[in-house]
């Protein structure tokens, strides 16, 4: 097969030469991918619309020999309310940037494609970014296989039911008081965050609108996320770094995409 379809909403796009762009897209059937598309930059192209940042597109590709690229585009939802104000764009490649980091080329992982769709929806009508923020980052990673371990000590499997309540991120979860004494970099939220989290998995995240959080916990459940988020970020960046140094060194790859 020369051809196949893909509906995808793209992630990011960088012109490249004479007026060709390269899109990366997250798919439902091939997840992250990156394609070219020839011409796109062109003020009179048909493609033109459809591939767009965030834009929600139905492509037909074409197989290349190192990228597919893209014969047809169709634009199934433009999500044209994300670039009314600063707050709700920055909110939306936030969610692409974070979608890009925890995924890998050619996986396809039909929850987090529904999440992204779903978030992109609730940050388009003008709802309140921040905890739809929050709840995004918390199960993209529990789709990535990084749900926190809220229940139990991370290291001894101990039940934990104190009111301020250890975190370990390298550990992945709570820890018990014993644990937590002998580990570096812990951090300590109040039982309240741990509770508005373990809500955030259980709900689905179109009625998570309706949860009342506190100021002082959101801030603490920002906190959580983000230092959880930035680990394994981290970890997931050296790879992709020795993956590119390795790409290097293959004769005939080119470096500069
Ligand atoms: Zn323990």
């Amino acid at each position: 097969m020369k051809t196949y379809k893909i509906d995808a909403i793209v992630l990011k796009a960088r012109d490249m030469r004479e007026a060709d762009k390269i899109l990366t897209v997250y798919s439902i059937q091939k997840g992250k991918q990156r394609i070219v598309a020839h011409g796109a930059a062109k003020p009179n192209s048909r493609k033109r619309g459809a591939v767009q940042p965030f834009c929600f597109s139905e492509f037909m590709l074409h197989r290349g020999r190192e990228l597919d690229s893209i014969s047809q585009a169709e634009l199934r939802e433009g999500f044209s309310e994300l670039r009314l104000d600063l707050d709700r764009i920055t909110a939306a490649a936030y969610v692409a940037e974070l979608i890009d980091g925890f995924t890998a080329e050619e996986e396809p992982n039909q929850s987090i494609f529904r999440l992204f769709y779903s978030t992109l929806h609730l940050i388009a009508a003008g709802g309140q970014t921040g905890m739809i923020l929050r709840a995004f980052e918390a199960k993209l990673l529990g789709y990535s296989g990084l749900q926190p371990e809220l229940n139990h000590c991370s290291l001894c499997d101990v039940e934990i039911q104190d009111t301020k309540v250890s975190f370990g991120p390298q550990q992945g979860g709570l820890l018990c008081k014993g644990c937590a004494g002998l580990e570096k970099q812990i951090m300590k939220f109040s039982r309240g965050t741990i509770e508005i989290l373990k809500t955030i998995y259980r709900w689905e995240l179109t009625k998570l609108h309706q949860l009342k959080v506190p100021e002082a916990l959101k801030r603490e459940l920002h906190m959580l996320l983000r230092t959880y988020i930035e680990y394994h970020l981290e970890k997931r960046l050296k790879t992709t770094e020795f993956m590119d140094r390795l790409y290097k060194t293959i004769p005939g790859r080119g470096t500069n995409m």
